[in-house]
């Protein structure tokens, strides 16, 4: 069984009785209150996905939800953010171990694997 709870209220610039889920007057046509960010799971696991994979896009959403007064929002944007400073520090790390294997392979070594092998 589905129960609907309809809260009224008021139009704070026209006192015309909304429900308290409008997000804009049927009056007078004014902004009630902000819809609130989604939440669901589908969209975190978006949001964590793009703020890993793709860093700079990720801080889009992370600073949209971290700003929302709701403490779930602010959560998922401060993961968001983390999960950002987490994947450039690991691309940073491995820019750094594959540029220290290129200069750390000199070409006596090769030549000498070379020889080994048996040319
Ligand atoms: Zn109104």
């Amino acid at each position: 069984m589905l129960i609907i709870v309809m809260e009224k209220s008021q139009c704070k610039y026209c006192n015309f009785i909304i429900l308290s889920s409008y997000y804009f007057c049927p009056n007078c046509g004014k902004k009630l209150h902000e819809p609130p960010l989604s939440i669901s799971i589908g969209k975190q696991i978006g949001i964590y996905l793009l703020s890993f994979f793709l860093p700079p896009l990720g801080l889009m959403p992370a600073f949209r939800y971290i700003k929302q007064s709701d403490p779930k929002s602010k959560t998922v944007g401060i993961i968001a953010l983390l999960l950002t400073i987490i994947s450039v520090v690991i691309s940073i790390q491995l820019i750094n171990s594959l540029m220290g294997i290129s200069l750390g392979q000199n070409s006596s070594t090769s030549i000498q694997e070379l020889r080994n092998l048996g040319y």
